[in-house]
Formats: C-alpha cells, sequence, structure tokens
C-alpha cells in the first residue's frame, strides 16, 4: 500500500542529551510545526537527523532509533564530519548564502560539494531501508537537492515531490555553481517540484532551460524521459493555533507581565534568526532614524528585538552578532533614558506562549529581511490578531509579500522609507488597521499549512495520472508485437516519416543532420520490402531531401507539404501556390534576427523558417513569442499559417500542412497497414490526416494526437529495423 514518507534535513523533534539522559522536543520552524500533524494524520513516516552528532550518541543510537519509532520518524546518523561539512558547510556556507543573493559570503569549496553529495547518498541509503515503489515521497528544502535524482534512480516508479522553502535565485545568480548542471538534475528527478512564489518558479524554469535545454509549457517540463511539473505553493501557518493562542490564560498572563515591564508604549516588535538575510542591521539602522526624524515618539515607543540564535558555529554569524549587539549598545545609549531603553533585545529562542503573547501586544510587527523564502512570523502575526488591530510593516523581499499586500510593504534597504513606514504605521487609525488584517486573516485562514500539504499532494498524484497516460502510450510489449504481427501479415503498407527529430536527433545547424550510410542502408532496405511505401514527410526544402536520398526508393514530402514527390516521378506542387507574401514577412523577420544573435532565416521556394537554436535559449524563446506576435496581425489577411516547430517559427501558405499531403498517397487505397511517425506539432496534422487504425507515433513525451509515444529517434530506427526483421522472416 502507498505510504507518504516524509524527508527534511530535520526530524520534527530534536534529541538533546543531558546527563546521560536522552529527552526529545519538538523541533522549531515553520515545517515541523506545519507537517508535524500532518504526516501523522496520513500515518506516514519522517526520516530525518535528530539533531546530534553520532559522536554523542555512541550506545544509544538503538534507544534513539526506538523512541522515535514511537513517534513514526527514523532518524539519519550524521557524524561530527558530516555536520561541520555538508550541514554547517555546504548547505549553510554555500547554498544558504548564494540562494539569498549573497555572492559575496558564499564559499565554493570542492570538498565541501563531495561531503554535499556524500551525504545526499547517505540519506538516499536511509530512505531505501524504508520506501518502497509504491510510497509517496516527499522531499523537503535545500539540504537535499540531490536526493530526488540519487531516489528515482533506484526506485523508478516511485512518485517523489520536492519543495524548496527558500528562494530559488535568478540563473544569473544559480549559474555561479560550479556543480548546478548536477543540482538542476538532481531536483528534475521529483516529478513535482513546489516553490513558494512565482518568481521563484521562473527563475527555476530559466535554469531547466538554459543549463538542461528542457523548454516547458505552463510549468511542465517534459525531460528524455518523464515529465516534471514545476509549480507553486505559498506555505501557510496552522492557523487557528496562532488565532487562539490569544484566548489561552497562559498568554494572557503573559502580556500582562510584559505590559508591566513596557508600560503603555506603543510595542514594535521584530522577530527573526539571527541571520544576515534577516536584514537586522539595515532596520536597526532606520529605527534609528525614525527616532531622529521622529523626537516626539522617543519614550513613546520600545522595539522588541526577538533575536534567535542561530548556526552559531558559523564565522559570518558571529561577526553579524558582534555588529547587532554594537548597533543595539549605540541606539539604546544614544536615546535611552533612565526610565527608557529604546530597544528592548531578547537573544534567545522563546516559547509559544511568550512569542504569541509579543504578536498579541505589538501594535506593530515590522518585518525587513534582505531576502526571505518566505516568512512565517508575518503571517503568525496577523494571524494572532483576533480584534484586527496592529499593523504590519514587510519587506517586499519576503515570499510573503506576494500573498500579503495589504501590509505596508517596503524596501529594506531603503532606510527612509522604513523609518517613515514606522510612523505611518503608528499613526494608522483602527479602521484602516481592521480592513488591512481582515482581508489578510481570511487568506491565512483559508490556506493554512494543511491546505498547503494537501495542495502539494493532490497535485503530485495529477501529475502521476498524466505520466502513467503517457506511460500507457509507449509502444513497446503487446502493443509493440501488435504493430509487428500486422506489419509482418500486411500485404499492401505505407509509412510515412518525419525527418529531424524523428529519424535523426536535432543538431545545432539545420544542415549538419544530414543521414549517414548506416540510416540511408535502413531506408534502402525498408523501402525494398514488396509492396511498402516509405514516404518521408519533411520541412526540409525539396533540394536537401533531393540531394539526402537520391537513389533511394522512397516518395518525398518537402516544405511541410508544399512539394510532393513520388519515386521516378518530378517533384509536384500540391497546388497554385504565392510567394509575394515573403516580401512582406521577410523584413519582420530579420529585424528579429538582428535582434537575437545566432537566429538565422532560412528561405524555402513557399515558406519562411525563423530558427533559435543556436540563440541563447531564454532570448530566443522570448523573441519566438514576440516574432509570432508580430506575425499574426499581417499573416490574417494573407491566407498564411504561423507554425511553431521545435526552436523555429515558419511562416507558410495556410492551404498547406503534412496532413493534406499524405491524403494523396492514403486516397491511392487499400492499404492494409499504415504508419505515421513525427516528433513536433507540424506532425500533428500528418496525425489528424491518419484513419484510426493506423499506428500514428509521437517522438517525445508531450500531449499528442498520435496513438502511442516512443522517446527517441533511436527507438524509431530500433523500430524499423524489428519490422524489417518481421518481414524477413515472414518471407522465410
Ligand atoms: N519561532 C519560534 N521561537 C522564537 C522565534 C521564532 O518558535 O523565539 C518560530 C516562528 O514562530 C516561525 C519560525 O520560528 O514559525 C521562523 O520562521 P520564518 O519563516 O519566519 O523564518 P526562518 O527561520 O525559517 O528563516
Amino acid at each position: 500500500m502507498s505510504r507518504l514518507v516524509i524527508i527534511a534535513n530535520r526530524l520534527p523533534v530534536t534529541i538533546t542529551k543531558r546527563e546521560g539522559r536522552l529527552s526529545l522536543h519538538p523541533s522549531t520552524g515553520g515545517l515541523a510545526t506545519g507537517l508535524g500533524s500532518f504526516y501523522r494524520e496520513k500515518k506516514g513516516l519522517w526520516l530525518g537527523w535528530p539533531g546530534m552528532p553520532s559522536q554523542n550518541l555512541r550506545g544509544l543510537e538503538r534507544e534513539v532509533t526506538s523512541r522515535l519509532e514511537a513517534l513514526d520518524c527514523r532518524p539519519v546518523f550524521l557524524t561530527r564530519h558530516q555536520v561541520e561539512n555538508f550541514y554547517y558547510g555546504f548547505s549553510n556556507k554555500t547554498l544558504w548564502p548564494l540562494f539569498h543573493y549573497f555572492v559575496q559570503y558564499t564559499t565554493f569549496d570542492d570538498r565541501l560539494w563531495e561531503a554535499y553529495k556524500r551525504a545526499n547518498q547517505h540519506y538516499c541509503q536511509a530512505a531505501l531501508e524504508v520506501a518502497t515503489e509504491d510510497d509517496t515521497i516527499w522531499i523537503h528544502d535545500y539540504q537535499l537537492l540531490l536526493l530526488p535524482g540519487m531516489l528515482r534512480e533506484k526506485l523508478p516508479k516511485a512518485s517523489i515531490g520536492f519543495f524548496l522553502h527558500i528562494p530559488f535565485p535568478s540563473f544569473e545568480i544559480f549559474r555561479l555553481l560550479p556543480w548546478r548542471e548536477e543540482i538542476m538534475e538532481g531536483l528534475m528527478g521529483a516529478d513535482l517540484i513546489g516553490f513558494h512564489t512565482y518568481d521563484y518558479v521562473r527563475h527555476f524554469l530559466s535554469s531547466a532551460r538554459r543549463l538542461l535545454g528542457y523548454d516547458h509549457s505552463m510549468g511542465l517540463i517534459t525531460t528524455r524521459e518523464r515529465m516534471v511539473k514545476v509549480d507553486t505553493f505559498p506555505i501557510g501557518i496552522d492557523f487557528l493555533r496562532f488565532f487562539r493562542a490569544g484566548e489561552l490564560p497562559e498568554v494572557k498572563s503573559e502580556i500582562q507581565r510584559m505590559k508591566r515591564r513596557i508600560g503603555d508604549r506603543t510595542v514594535i516588535l521584530s522577530v527573526d534568526r539571527l541571520d544576515y538575510t534577516k536584514g537586522i542591521i539595515q532596520r536597526l539602522k532606520a529605527y534609528d532614524l525614525f527616532l531622529e526624524k521622529n523626537p516626539q515618539y522617543r519614550e513613546r515607543v520600545t522595539l522588541v528585538m526577538v533575536a534567535v540564535p542561530s548556526r552559531t558555529k558559523v564565522d559570518r554569524y558571529m561577526e553579524l552578532k558582534r555588529e547587532v549587539d554594537e548597533q543595539i549598545g549605540r541606539i539604546n545609549g544614544r536615546y535611552g533614558t533612565l526610565g527608557w531603553s529604546p530597544i528592548l533585545y531578547l537573544y534567545r529562542s522563546l516559547p509559544f506562549t511568550t512569542l504569541t503573547a509579543l504578536y498579541n501586544m505589538a501594535q506593530v510587527a515590522l518585518i525587513t529581511p534582505l531576502r526571505d523564502g518566505m516568512n512565517l512570523v508575518a503571517k503568525e502575526y496577523v494571524a494572532s490578531k483576533r480584534d484586527n488591530l496592529g499593523v504590519l510593516i514587510l519587506s517586499e523581499m519576503a515570499g510573503a509579500a506576494r500573498e500579503m499586500g495589504e501590509a505596508l510593504i517596503v524596501n529594506p534597504f531603503n532606510l527612509k522609507e522604513v523609518a517613515d513606514a514606522l510612523k505611518a504605521a503608528i499613526e494608522m487609525g483602527e479602521e484602516e488597521q481592521r480592513g488591512r488584517n481582515l482581508r489578510m486573516k481570511e487568506r491565512l485562514r483559508r490556506y493554512d499549512v494543511k491546505r498547503w500539504a494537501g495542495e502539494f499532494m493532490e497535485k503530485l498524484a495529477s501529475v502521476r495520472e498524466i505520466q502513467e497516460r503517457m506511460e500507457a502510450k509507449k509502444l513497446r510489449g503487446i502493443a509493440l508485437r501488435r504493430l509487428l504481427d500486422a506489419y509482418k501479415s500486411s500485404r499492401r503498407a505505407i509509412l510515412f516519416l518525419d525527418y529531424d527529430g524523428t529519424l535523426v536527433p536535432f543538431s545545432d545547424r539545420p544542415d549538419k543532420a544530414r543521414p549517414d550510410g548506416e540510416l540511408r542502408e535502413l531506408l534502402r532496405h525498408l523501402a525494398g520490402i514488396p509492396n511498402n511505401r516509405v514516404v518521408l514527410v519533411s520541412g526540409r526544402s525539396r533540394e536537401v531531401l533531393q540531394e539526402w536520398f537520391e537513389g533511394l526508393p522512397v516518395d518525398m514530402v518537402a516544405e511541410h507539404g508544399v512539394w510532393l514527390k513520388e519515386q521516378g516521378s518530378p517533384w509536384e506542387l500540391i497546388g497554385p501556390l504565392k510567394q509575394d507574401w515573403k516580401e512582406d514577412i521577410r523584413p519582420i523577420m530579420e529585424v528579429y534576427v538582428d535582434r537575437t544573435p545566432g537566429a538565422l532565416i532560412e528561405e524555402k521556394e513557399f515558406s519562411l523558417v525563423w530558427h533559435y537554436r543556436r540563440s541563447d535559449p531564454e532570448l530566443g524563446y522570448q523573441r519566438a513569442r514576440e516574432l509570432k506576435d508580430a506575425l499574426l496581425n499581417i499573416t490574417e489577411n494573407l491566407n498564411l499559417s504561423i507554425l511553431e516547430g521545435n526552436k523555429v517559427i515558419e511562416v507558410k501558405p495556410s492551404n498547406v500542412n503534412k496532413g493534406m499531403a499524405a491524403t494523396r498517397w492514403l486516397s491511392q487505397g487499400a492499404w492494409d497497414f499504415i504508419m505515421a511517425a513525427g516528433d513536433d506539432w507540424t506532425d500533428e496534422d500528418l496525425f489528424d490526416a491518419m484513419p484510426q487504425e493506423a499506428y500514428s507515433i509521437k517522438v517525445g513525451f508531450s500531449v499528442s494526437k498520435a496513438r502511442f509515444n516512443m522517446d527517441s529517434p533511436l527507438l524509431i530506427q530500433g523500430l524499423l529495423r524489428e519490422m524489417i526483421k518481421a518481414k524477413r522472416e515472414e518471407r522465410g
């Protein structure tokens, strides 16, 4: 039976050891609290590190394992060396800073990369001990970017989802990683890859196109073997837990206690891990500016700054800690009075009661990360406001800003803007506060963490359905046997074969795809079988086809159906066609050649083709969209159609296509075996023209009218060889 297996760097519980005795505590952070209940409800398993190097656990592994088992958790033990190089190392000194756009803090070190690979292998081994191909495996976050690919290799049929909880940076940043291709390949092992915002999706798709050459349609990438969906799932919070917290007696008394300490001053709250991505230094500077510009608010506000210790062993974090301490000391020294400190600094992790008490009593939340995948604190603050009073100031660089447009959105580097937002927040009328919070709160209530996890799971299941449908269309096994039998016993057979992408793979120059001796021999044999017709149906010009297939007993269709040639006869035009339209179209295409390095125009007798295979893939794709738009307007009146093929845009008379060309042969009647193979969407007309019983085969995995799919030209060539063999056997 299918089971949910969650794999994350950390387990939802952390182990500590005091005087030789073990104790377990819930891990902090949104993932642990959010998914913690979800996987148990689903009766799933959670795999991850219990938070202590194995050297410290010597002799206690068994006990750890059995205590975790009761919570449906499986430990992945990491040595001190692994913690150092994989966790603090590559994960937090390379991926974390780079993905948050802190290039200057990023370490590029092969040894750390090796440790990262080995640690991902280690998680893979641990997963293989519990997971099977029937399971749904959900992998989380930047520590395990290679794991989807590793698991896919071992469990090809498993359902694998991946979610990244931090930003996926723009290609210009991601490309700096020396190991970028391996990381992309690793991720592509998943069936569904989720991100918090559409920006991260865009960045990822752009890297997939540029680094791996994968195009996509609405976020669906077709790799050589499978389909991979990339989509947005903004993580939610456990809404009711925060919404109800203010009613708890212990939270109420905590609020009273704090009020006694702070008095009736306006509380501005900031909560984050002490991390350079959180913009703490800039925030302090903005607060300083606010106090300087607004002396009327001195002694009337208190900034409660909660900084949770984090990665304290990494140098950069130690430095940051020193800087923050200094800044706070400076501001408190400059403005403080005997009865008032401008900043109340709490350098520790707060329990839920204290944290939610602060959320409740703070009139303003100042959340200004320089870059943040989502930021849950912003959501928790708004969810906690039962009376809808309070103002959220939120950085536009946080993923949460995409959903929380009613907050005061600021650029954290613009100190003046942040200082002004503070003033505006303090002075905002209650009606306006209620209006803003109410709208945000309703969204948080609806799209909570359960819904987030549920939607991810549903999407994963739907990707699997698409894959299974495609899988069922693969021409192999019984279907392949049937085709071969039908062919073997046929008396009059006809085969329509597209050339580029079907008989041979694409190459970067259209003239380089010339058939080699082996392919020519194959076609000679195939077409030489008595009562067998082979029609090459191509988009190429008749001159090229003529030159390449000279002397072979094949029929040909050139320029997507403009020219037809039966063996031994001259080329024939399919009907009367015009070419005067070219004078209108060529100049437009030329503009797009000039604007797109690497693009070129190919002129055929009755069509014009704009190629962009050798251009920068992103730019080429973009220009292709623009060119198509520009062409659409004029082609309508000229009776022309625009074909979008594989890295080409082709304009040709609209009364011509491969399907119409094929009917000339089909109408010659009495074929008892018909096959058509093609790869791009100009071949869809061909498939469309085929009678129902025909064997139509699409090369590649996108959606098609063809009855069957095959992976690659190599397999098509293999099929043709099998067919020749079958006929030989028949004829004895
Ligand atoms: N948090 C906590 N104790 C604290 C401060 C924060 O448990 O003293 C929790 C907070 O409730 C939130 C998480 O830590 O769920 C921080 O998540 P966020 O997305 O804001 O930042 P991250 O630390 O993941 O970068």
